[in-house]
């Protein structure tokens, strides 16, 4: 199988993402694929768009586009097995956050902003100068109305229990919505 690597993310609704995490390193990704096929047989147009380690040790998460009619016929099967073990398989949401301004829907690159904002503690420095010790999700505050006495937004930008996150993900789910098709 020839593996290919595709920058741009797709816009249409015809494909989607998916992850597939903490398979064991030394699985390649072409056992990944035999065993997908077992379900889907038209998981032959699936394509790598990339691999991060995953939470365990010596584990890879797999990034794949796939087309939406096999997106949706593995979502719902949730597991794949691999060598007698399972391992969980996902639609992998794409949020764009910027690391900088902390803001959604752009990235560092396309920042307007001059001064940086923390994720941690929302301060104006960059988050790795972070010496804050608790946290706080500018986010969060904006949306509070500037109230800084909202124990709400006490957590950090990149949390992904954060309110913000959350809609942006339900809001990314409806750009998506399959059934649309
Ligand atoms: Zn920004
Ligand atoms: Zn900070
Ligand atoms: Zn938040």
């Amino acid at each position: 199988m020839k593996i290919s690597l595709q920058k741009s993310w797709p816009n249409n609704w015809e494909s989607g993402i998916l992850i597939i995490k903490n398979v064991p390193a030394s699985i390649p990704i072409e056992e990944i694929h035999s065993a997908i096929q077992v379900f889907s047989k038209n998981s032959g147009s699936l394509k790598v768009r990339f691999q991060f380690p995953g939470s365990k040790p010596d584990t890879t998460n797999w990034v794949l586009e796939s087309p939406a009619t096999v997106l949706t016929e593995l979502i719902h099967i949730k597991k794949i097995p691999l060598r007698w073990n399972m391992y969980q398989i996902s639609e992998f949401y794409h949020i764009k956050r910027c690391n900088f301004c902390q803001a959604y829907g752009h990235t560092t690159k396309n920042c307007h902003h001059n001064i940086p904002s923390c994720a941690t503690c929302a301060g104006y420095h960059s988050t790795k100068d972070c010496l804050s010790e608790y946290c706080f999700c500018v986010n969060c505050y904006s949306t509070n109305n500037l109230d800084h006495n909202n124990p709400s937004s006490y957590h950090s930008a990149r949390d992904k229990r954060c309110p913000c996150y959350l809609t942006e993900i339900e809001l990314y789910k409806k750009s998506r919505d399959y059934s649309h098709n």
